[in-house]
């Protein structure tokens, strides 16, 4: 066997040549609409803080005060001696905001799916997802165990087939983003709560990036659709609109009191900061708020100056290399922007992923379009 480090420089080799390796990029300055990249500032166009609350001043207040009283490190698991009072404030704040029975807080997202899916299947069951679905959902169904099968994106027809065809699996769950993380697109979610009815099986659906930016109250794409009380699983996260980190799970009481025990990514993982739990409870208190919808009728202002569908929007390059290359050219302009390449994205799919945040101004989306293709 050839010595390690050999081996993986030949597969570095091998990403630099297909235009796929990447590398960090340092940022000298907090998130916002405009970013110290390399020395200068640069009108940042990537970030998930849509909301511009990641350096807002009432959410470093909440978590200032929170640090000075809690400490900085939760010291345990939830389960053991982490469950300080910030979490359980939380997590009532989360299950108010979303109009569920209870809240379940996880260290990420990704945790969250990863944690949420192996718990509520596995060997005997099959999990339905969309093709597009975010990696955590992947790989929450490859570790469940269950049987994993894939529909073509959206595509309602080939998920009632294979939902027909399911009918000897002990458990049947559908996942599927609401606001889809790379292609900014949304799912036909009253199409697919009545295929979960007509077969008569479970759905999950992932709103990071439509809670605190869809529907009147700002709950999410459910909301949007009139369809919050058909969803049995209700994933979102701390870390996108809401400006911090973690994820979350909202549902009946019965579901989080089941993911308590049975969510090893919950389990036998240290609770989040309580300073962040406090920051959290702080923006869904500013998210619910009038200023939160000023903020979101701000950013969809953003979206319709751009002529995008939400807040994510592609730019289709396709080839990998062309795509770094656009990024470069918008980088020496002062537009922040990096490409997404496989795997994130399906090879030959390379694009620019631009985000809109709240805070950007009618000048800075013109700079913008100045930039991009036509
Ligand atoms: C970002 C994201 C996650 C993971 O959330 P983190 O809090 O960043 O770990 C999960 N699902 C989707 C759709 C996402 O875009």
């Amino acid at each position: 066997m050839p010595p390690l480090r050999d081996t993986l420089q030949r597969d570095l080799e091998q990403l630099r040549t297909s235009g796929l390796y990447r590398s960090l990029r340092r940022v000298d300055s907090p998130q916002g609409p405009r970013i110290k990249v390399g020395g200068r500032e640069m009108l940042n166009f990537s970030s998930n803080d849509y909301l511009d609350l990641a350096n807002d001043p009432a959410l470093k207040r909440a978590a200032n005060k929170a640090v000075e009283h809690w400490g900085v490190g939760a010291g345990a698991s939830r389960l053991v001696c982490g469950n300080l009072a910030p979490y359980e404030e939380l997590e009532t704040k989360l299950a108010a905001f979303k109009k569920k029975e209870s809240a379940i807080v996880f260290g990420s997202g990704y945790a969250a799916n990863v944690g949420t899916i192996a718990a509520l299947v596995g060997e005997g069951d099959v999990v339905i997802l969309d093709k597009l679905d975010h990696a955590s959902i992947i790989d929450g169904a490859r570790q469940s165990g269950a049987t994993v099968r894939v529909y073509p994106h959206k595509n309602l027809k080939k998920l009632d087939e294979i939902l027909c065809q399911s009918d000897s699996f002990r458990r049947k769950l559908i996942i599927t983003e609401t606001i889809f993380s790379m292609d900014g697109d949304a799912a036909p979610l009253a199409e697919i709560v009545a295929l979960k009815e007509k077969h008569d099986a479970w759905l999950m659906i992932d709103e990071a990036h439509a809670t605190g930016v869809f529907g009147p109250n700002r709950r999410g794409l459910a909301e949007d659709a009139g369809v919050e009380e058909k969803i049995d699983v209700t994933l979102g996260t701390l870390s996108k609109a809401l400006g911090c980190v973690g994820g979350f799970v909202v549902g009946s009481r019965t579901l989080i009191d089941f993911l308590r025990n049975r969510a090893r990514s919950f389990i036998y993982s240290t609770a989040l900061p309580p300073a962040m739990c406090a920051a959290a409870s702080a923006a869904v208190d500013l998210v619910v708020s009038d200023e939160g919808e000023h903020r979101r009728d701000r950013l969809w202002a953003n979206v319709r100056a751009l002529g995008a569908q939400s807040p994510i929007h592609p730019v289709i390059v396709g080839d990998e290399t062309a795509a770094v290359e656009l990024s470069q050219k918008c980088y020496e302009h002062g537009i922040f922007v990096p490409a997404i390449r496989y795997p994130t994205v399906p090879k030959g799919k390379a694009r620019l992923r631009v985000t809109l945040s709240a805070a950007h101004r009618q000048e800075d989306i013109e700079q913008l379009r100045h930039e991009l293709p036509r």
